[in-house]
């Protein structure tokens, strides 16, 4: 019985991208995943630029995310998931390339609005990533991520979906803010969801939002200590031009396998984080 329920573990990576362009593809990815016991796969799509002749065409690149992740679930025994919406650096190079700020600002709510209409269309199931960069940027410019990032969070209180954040590196300061932000649009904190989140699983330290932790042991290790209540992700980016720079796809269903092995996790704990977690935050 306890074989049986460690193999039935929805495991799901709450961060992971595929590239049929760069990458190894969708195929080659998810069957990686699948090979390692992953079951549920959560796929944001990569940021415009990163695509030959897809820049700034940010419907193509939503487009090209909802068609991946519906080319997985057709061939593959995984569930695929797509995530839409546009990564705040997209912002930053739209500037760098010379437009003014409305320009900029209206092009990325066209965008967002197009992210929405995916979600409601059952197409996509989150909006995300969206946020504020890791990088400095200037007092402006910042401002206007901010107004952006609650546009984006007005969009899924209406659509009423979760969102992922992709932000500077967040310790409780942020989530604090970004909670605050949450609340005064009336969406549900446990709906955004901090991608590349830190060990931050306490709610003193969370406020509320869902972490979902980039899944390193040390992060998870910590984590754990303190609750179960989050989400574990990759942020594996598919890209063969920078081979290693993050987390490959068969890390988080090799890791809970590991801990759950170790005792670091338990079976309660591992159907928290893939299972109740998942279903509650994605409404799956
Ligand atoms: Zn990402």
């Amino acid at each position: 019985m306890g074989v049986c329920l460690i193999k039935n573990i929805p495991i799901t990576d709450n961060h992971i991208h595929v590239d049929p362009f760069n990458g190894e593809g969708p195929l080659k990815v998810a069957q990686k995943f699948i090979n390692s016991g992953g079951k549920r796969m959560i796929i944001p799509n990569k940021p415009s630029w990163t695509i030959d002749g897809f820049i700034f065409d940010f419907k193509k690149t939503m487009d090209l995310c909802v068609q991946v992740a519906n080319e997985i679930n057709d061939k593959l025994d995984v569930q695929a998931y797509a995530v839409v919406g546009i990564h705040p650096a997209e912002l930053s190079k739209l500037l760098s390339y010379g437009n003014d700020f409305e320009t900029a600002k209206n092009l990325i709510k066209d965008g967002l609005d197009y992210a929405q209409h995916l979600v409601l269309e059952n197409k996509a199931i989150a909006i995300g990533e969206i946020g504020r960069p890791h990088y400095p940027v200037s007092d402006d410019e910042w401002e206007l991520h901010n107004e952006l990032l609650l546009y984006a969070l007005e969009l899924a209180k209406e659509a009423d979906c979760p969102v992922q954040l992709h932000t500077e590196s967040a310790l409780e300061e942020q989530f604090k803010e970004f909670a605050n932000m949450a609340k005064s649009v009336h969406i549900s904190t446990y709906k955004i969801i901090k991608h590349f989140s830190g060990p931050l699983t306490d709610f003193n330290e969370n406020h509320g939002l869902t972490p979902s932790l980039i899944s390193t042991r040390d992060v998870l290790r910590d984590g754990l200590k303190k609750n179960n209540l989050f989400l574990m992700e990759t942020d594996y980016m598919d890209d063969l031009t920078r081979p290693g720079a993050v987390l490959g796809p068969k890390t988080v269903p090799r890791r809970t396998f590991e801990f759950l092995e170790k005792e670091i996790l338990s079976v309660e704990d591992a159907y928290q984080i893939h299972d109740f977690t998942v279903k509650k935050v994605y409404d799956i």
